[in-house]
């Protein structure tokens, strides 16, 4: 039998098809677009009773074919889970009101991003071995993603990572997240600056064709298409476990920012998972909200919100989302980003939006219903909810509330431990979450990182000097 092998295709539609092992490295596409598989594998069904990492591979495996041995694959995703603290890797916990948290904050850094983070790293070491080269991964981070993406890359033999975070911009836990990792390959960078600041650097940097070369340039952020494939296992474990009632619909509520999570439940509703409908979540930076009730966005400001996660104006991965409502049509999709990049507006064909809002809806929450939400939960439930995963619990108890909704099995996916954001919770409920064990003297750890100035050319001379 000859191996069948998926080919990814560019959402602008002028970037030749790549192998899974080069969308892997490559990120963006040459086109400014974001890969997606070219054909859709079929339905993935898979044994609910399996162990989570092996669940995964399972999922995975129609996206890798081909790329990887099966067997160093699997071998690959039970190290990866190893890493998570809880024996069900993503538990999930039913609430008093029958909403479903899908809890998927047991690794190493207490979000959601773990999960796909720690399949990126092996993955990456493994490809870059196969090809006998190294990579050089530069991000900028305002919090949650750069610890991530360290704890994923740390000690990893052929990658070396550098993380720019704005100098005493993040909070506590996030930085020493970051800055007590003690591995050689780890290199943390304070910019005098914003995070705005840090991401122009880091678009520099790949501006720059001959430092990009140099380095082996890499990057791990939120578009990387391995990162979303990863997500969409947890999508098809929480419906295959979820107490449904025969015929009883199921609304997935996601808490979002870049739209990379919820765009992996499109891909296991595509795949097979029995799920009618997703609920887009925001804070009170709520384009997602007009563009799921609207089908038009228009960018504001980004404004500061106790879900700081979720404080995005322009979510990248929803283009591939569009690129699906556009019947595939890299040309259309590309005509309405640089619309949207030249006005910072972008407005949809009624049929496009006819046919989206009968699978989606979006939802906001401003700080105060967040902490509302925080309070009720631990009143009744005796459960701390992280800001970000109450700005999820709070839409599904709005669609629970209506009169559609009120059928249908809620799911939420929680995004972060409490312990994470301790602030938020202590103001909601008075009680302060203790970190994890593993996490414990985190505040006793010594810190490393370097402090550089907002400046391009020091920050490059800086990376190539180690
Ligand atoms: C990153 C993050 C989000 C947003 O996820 P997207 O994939 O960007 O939509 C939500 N909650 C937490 C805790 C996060 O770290």
């Amino acid at each position: 039998m000859t191996q069948q092998m998926t080919t990814y295709s560019s959402t602008r539609g002028a970037s030749p098809e790549l192998s899974f092992a080069d969308v892997l490295l490559s990120g963006l596409a040459p086109d400014g677009g974001l890969y997606v598989p070219t054909n859709w594998p079929g339905t993935i069904s898979v044994d609910p009773s399996l162990p989570y990492s092996a669940f995964a591979a399972e999922v995975m495996w129609p996206f890798v074919e081909g790329a990887i041995p099966r067997d160093t694959f699997d071998a690959l995703c039970v190290d990866a889970y190893g890493t998570f603290t809880d024996a069900d890797v993503i538990p999930i916990r039913e609430l008093s009101d029958g909403i479903e948290l899908v809890e998927l904050f047991h690794g190493p850094t207490l979000a959601f991003k773990d999960v796909a983070m720690q399949m990126l790293g092996r993955l990456f070491d493994y490809e870059l071995a196969q090809r006998g080269t190294r990579t050089t991964i530069v991000g900028a981070t305002s919090g949650d993603t750069g610890s991530a993406a360290i704890e994923a890359f740390r000690d990893r033999e052929n990658v070396d990572i550098f993380i720019l975070h704005p100098h005493e911009r993040t909070s506590q836990v996030q930085r020493r997240q970051m800055t007590t990792v003690d591995a050689p390959n780890v290199y943390n960078v304070a910019i005098e600056g914003t995070f705005d600041d840090c991401q122009d650097i880091v678009k520099a940097m790949f501006a720059d064709v001959a430092f990009r070369e140099r380095v082996k340039l890499g990057a791990v952020n939120s578009i990387n298409w391995a990162r979303v494939m990863a997500q969409v296992v947890y999508y098809h474990w929480a419906v295959s476990k979820s107490a449904v009632v025969d015929g009883q619909p199921i609304t997935v509520t996601v808490p979002t920012g870049n739209f990379g999570n919820v765009f992996a439940g499109r891909v296991a509703q595509r795949t097979g998972a029995a799920i009618d409908r997703f609920v887009v979540a925001s804070n009170r930076n709520d384009i997602l909200t007009q563009f799921f009730t609207s089908g038009s966005m228009t960018i504001g400001e980004v404004e500061p919100s106790l879900s700081p996660s979720m404080d995005i104006q322009v979510s990248s991965n929803l283009e591939r989302l569009i690129y699906e409502l556009l019947d595939n049509e890299g040309t259309r999709v590309a005509e309405l980003m640089a619309q949207f990049r030249a006005s910072g507006e972008v407005a949809f064909p009624d049929e496009v939006v006819t046919e989206m809002t009968a699978g989606w809806s979006g939802e906001s929450l401003t700080d105060s219903e967040t902490l509302e939400v925080i309070e009720a939960t631990y009143d009744k439930d005796g459960i701390l909810l992280d800001p970000h995963t109450a700005v999820g619990v709070g839409a599904a108890r709005r669609e629970l509330a209506s009169k559609a909704g009120s059928r249908a099995k809620q799911i939420v996916m929680a995004t972060a431990h409490p312990a994470k954001f301790p602030d938020a919770v202590e103001e909601a409920t008075g009680l302060r979450p203790p970190l994890p064990k593993h996490l414990a003297d985190l505040y006793e750890r010594k810190e490393r990182f370097e402090i550089l100035p907002n400046d391009l050319s020091t920050v490059q001379d800086f990376v190539e000097a180690q």
